[in-house]
């Protein structure tokens, strides 16, 4: 029979719920640590579910109140916007991304009036709003114009600001993006009410696949791997976010997030005086819906166990379609 010393002994630390407290790190979820992903339709009255996303829907502005009511009164304090326009409005250089016409454009000072206290971040990209579906503008042979692209994203940015975000958050990964959209918001007198949350280390992952539906933004060619990091790339995400910091970025993020733990820990030792978020994203929420759907798990256990993974991590915020389902079932009503 195998002796095990006295010392090497863990189950008398672990053998009390109190003493289980003890042992954890002291991570709470509350509604501060969230921030809900919401994809705005150019068809006012229109609501659609996403058929990926079960449980998901793109909302026409004239759902929108209603649906975020019961949210901001269970302690919502943020939300990630998305816009999704018709195929018709898309062209090369994503003209319908801040046109008056645009559902962020027009959602968003609804959304100040209806919801004061709730901080409202806009999403920056073109791919919702190029016909080729790419981030960025592109030259003839189908390659990035970084130039015109970071010119254009800080020019939608500046939109955004001025229809009244609190946080732009540009998800291209572009070259310079951060440093022109800063530059573009001080020359428009915006810089000191405006964040810049960057999507600073984000991978070219497998798990977009259900947003690209959402958001109606697959590219028509190609794919993102010339801008978004390889998966196993530390260095380059290292290097990314260190960029993304030396141009001013106020906050930043990496996405996907349970694949790239080891990122946002690395990322959040690095820096650690910037808040840093996670993007749970699509594919992360389809499987952990369908794994629960079809009894392979129980959603309350790992979803909570997922979400403390991220914070210990070292997530200060985390971007996920299950805000609702937190909201309700994860976070006692005690602590809002
Ligand atoms: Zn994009």
């Amino acid at each position: 029979m195998i002796e095990i010393e006295v010392k090497n002994r863990l189950h008398s630390s672990i053998f009390h719920p109190y003493l289980r407290e003890w042992h954890s790190k002291n991570l709470q979820l509350t509604p501060a640590n969230l921030m809900y992903p919401i994809f705005i339709l150019d068809v006012p009255d229109e609501k659609n579910e996403i058929a990926s996303m079960p449980g998901i829907y793109r909302y026409g502005i004239n759902h929108l109140k209603q649906m975020l009511q019961p949210l901001v009164a269970k302690g919502l304090r943020s939300v990630l916007l998305f816009g999704v326009i018709n195929d018709e409005l898309k062209n090369p250089i994503g003209t319908n991304a801040d046109c008056s016409d645009n559902p962020i454009i027009k959602a968003v000072p609804l959304l100040h009036k209806w919801f004061p206290d709730l901080v409202i971040a806009c999403d920056v990209c073109l791919c919702p709003y190029t016909n080729h579906g790419h981030c960025g503008i592109l030259y003839e042979d189908g390659t990035i114009n970084n130039k015109a692209s970071i010119s254009r994203i800080a020019e939608i940015a500046v939109s955004y600001a001025k229809a009244g975000a609190h946080i732009v958050a540009p998800s291209d990964m572009m070259d310079g993006r951060i440093g022109a959209i800063k530059k573009a918001l001080d020359k428009a007198d915006l810089a000191h009410k405006v964040a810049v949350l960057s999507y600073a280390v984000k991978f070219a992952s497998g798990f977009y696949g259900p947003f690209r539906d959402a958001s109606k933004s697959a590219p028509k060619f190609g794919d993102r791997k010339c801008y978004q990091l390889p998966p196993n790339s530390t260095g380059l995400a290292a290097r990314a976010a260190a960029r993304d910091v030396a141009e001013g970025a106020d906050m930043l993020m990496v996405k996907p997030g349970i694949a790239y733990l080891d990122i946002v820990r690395k990322t959040k030792d690095t820096y650690p005086d910037y808040p840093l978020f996670i993007y749970q994203v699509s594919g992360e929420y389809a499987m952990i819906y369908h794994a629960a759907q079809n009894n392979a798990i129980n959603l309350k256990d790992v979803l909570t166990e997922i979400l403390t993974s991220m914070q210990r991590a070292g997530a200060d915020c985390i971007i996920t379609y299950f805000t609702p389902y937190i909201l309700d079932i994860l976070i006692p009503k005690s602590k809002y």
